[in-house]
């Protein structure tokens, strides 16, 4: 068998393993089955790929996304590793080309989508075949307390219990929690792993948690004082991306939207601007990201807070993967834990899944709801400490490097904070008369006292933000879905009339 360490020079020129890889390719190599939870951008892949080089057969590599994969095995061709993939980009006719091409034994790897191992086609090709290693990538998509839940996952074990000799099993995944670790080893039936756990901090990332006023204010600032730096701003949800990506326009930003409703095209064109760094900023939903590459990002700021801290990890890990500082900043207001309820709730509508396994899905991410809410409103403690503990990791702060440990940076941010507050003192007497007017009229409209159309603090705030639009004016206090719907528009109008005539 040839050594591991060529294997390493000859295939992929690299001199040296890195941290891990080594015992976990020892281990495979032995016939032990392994769980590797190593952080983004460790080198997993390779992890699998040499003692898939080892053996006779071919290794199958469970991936969830169709662009991971391609990706992937344009990788291993490229160094002269005989690769393929099977998945719904392919045509029933190349499908059946890739699996006859396997069948001659042209391939030692083979990515499959989860949902193909159900087909029984693919199961009567796997059961000729010599499968000595099962990959299965993304690990974490088996547990519902994982991150990006995929019911086929849970069916890996189904299939590998129908071949007629039992592979050996191997896990990746970045980010597990003891409870999704312990979930991947009991659905997977892995026999006595090996486990290999790496950590997961990442020194060189800031993790900041600020409740400016103005978040949209506080995203300017920060932009323009770091204008030659790549920055990712993610939103909750497609709205919030248009929105936020417009106001950024107006200021002169050079920011580009990205969110699975927009065309194919325009959203390729988009990430290749922020890749190639003539877009300085990318407002993205979650759906950025995955399988893409940037080592250069050097803050990821949220501007709405995310619905758990693993996305929320997962997502702010994208910034620094070159190990040099880089900035995490969470927006938090307590309106975020309205819009995340409402996605959850909403999450389960279009599924015709079992109403009590449904019901199950929904609590569990409320309760992650919870664990990231007190993340990002509470502030006792350091924020690193407390994401490692979450993942299961003990720490002991200060970090020097968050929010709660670094006061020196948080006075800065805090200044970035108080610069929109700062105009509080010339609020335009003649705009907050027009807006007491208004609120007169729209509460005689609904028969209702003024205060409840809106408060003294609401109409200050108005005066002095002057939202342009429907997501600016949900920053301002007292705004909340019912108020927005009933008097929003009224109060831009008011506004846009007022700065118009000046
Ligand atoms: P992960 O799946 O853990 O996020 P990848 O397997 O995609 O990471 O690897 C990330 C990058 O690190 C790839 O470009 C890979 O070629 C590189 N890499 C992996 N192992 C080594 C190594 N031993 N030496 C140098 N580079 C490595
Ligand atoms: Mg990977």
């Amino acid at each position: 068998m040839a050594d591991i360490h060529d294997i390493l020079k000859k295939y992929y020129g690299y001199d040296s393993f890195r941290k891990g890889q080594e015992d976990i390719i020892n281990s495979l190599i032995s016939g032990r089955d392994t769980l590797a939870v190593m952080p983004t951008g460790a080198g997993k892949s390779l992890c699998y790929q040499i003692p898939a080089l080892c053996a006779e057969g071919i290794t199958l590599v469970i991936s969830p996304l169709i662009s991971l994969m391609q990706d992937q095995v344009r990788t291993l061709i490229s160094m002269g590793i005989r690769g393929a993939y099977l998945n719904s980009s392919l045509t029933p006719r190349q499908i059946e080309l890739a699996v006859q091409n396997a069948k001659k034994g042209m391939y030692k790897i083979i990515y499959v989508a989860p949902e193909r191992l159900e087909t029984q086609s693919f199961l009567d090709f796997a059961c000729n075949q010599n499968i000595p290693l099962i990959a299965v990538d993304e690990a974490h998509c088996i547990s519902q307390w994982g991150h990006d839940f995929r019911p086929s996952y849970t069916r890996i074990a189904n299939f590998i219990e129908k071949l007629p000799k039992r592979p050996v099993i191997a896990a990746f995944t970045a980010t597990a929690t003891s409870i999704v670790k312990s979930d991947i080893i009991s659905q997977l039936d892995l026999k006595n792993p090996f486990s290999m756990s790496l950590g997961f901090d990442r020194r060189n990332l800031y993790f900041g948690v600020y409740t400016p006023v103005n978040k949209t204010q506080f995203l300017i600032n920060y932009i323009k004082k770091n204008p030659d730096k790549s920055g990712i701003v993610y939103c909750q949800t497609r709205k919030f991306v248009d929105e936020v990506a417009n106001t950024l326009q107006e200021n002169n930003i050079s920011a580009l939207p990205y969110h699975a409703g927009m065309p194919d095209y325009e959203r390729a064109f988009n990430q290749n601007e922020f890749i190639y760094d003539k877009a300085k900023v990318i407002v993205a939903t979650s759906a950025f990201g995955m399988g893409i590459n940037k080592p250069d990002v050097r803050y990821v700021i949220h501007y709405n807070m995310p619905a758990n801290i693993e996305d929320y990890y997962q997502q702010a890990g994208r910034a620094g993967r070159d190990g040099e500082p880089a900035e995490c900043i969470l927006l938090y207001c307590s309106r975020d834990i309205k819009i995340n309820e409402f996605l959850i709730r909403k999450s389960g509508e279009n599924e015709d899944s079992d109403p009590v396994e449904l019901q199950k899905h929904i609590d569990i991410q409320l309760e992650k709801l919870k664990l990231m809410t007190y993340y990002s409103a509470s502030t006792t403690t350091c924020l690193r400490k407390r994401i490692l503990n979450y993942f299961g990791e003990k720490y002991i702060p200060p970090c020097n490097n968050c929010s709660f440990c670094d006061k020196e940076k948080e006075k800065t941010y805090k200044k970035i904070n108080a610069y929109p507050s700062k105009k509080t003192f010339d609020i335009d007497s003649v705009l907050l008369e027009r807006l007491k007017k208004l609120r007169v009229t729209l509460a005689n409209r609904s028969g209702v006292p003024t205060y409840s159309v809106a408060h003294e603090r609401t109409l200050q705030e108005l005066a002095v933000y002057r939202p342009k639009n429907l997501n600016e004016l949900s920053q301002i206090y007292g705004f909340g879905e019912i108020k927005i719907k009933r008097y929003g528009q009224d109060f831009i109008n008011e506004i846009k009339k007022y700065e118009n005539k000046k």
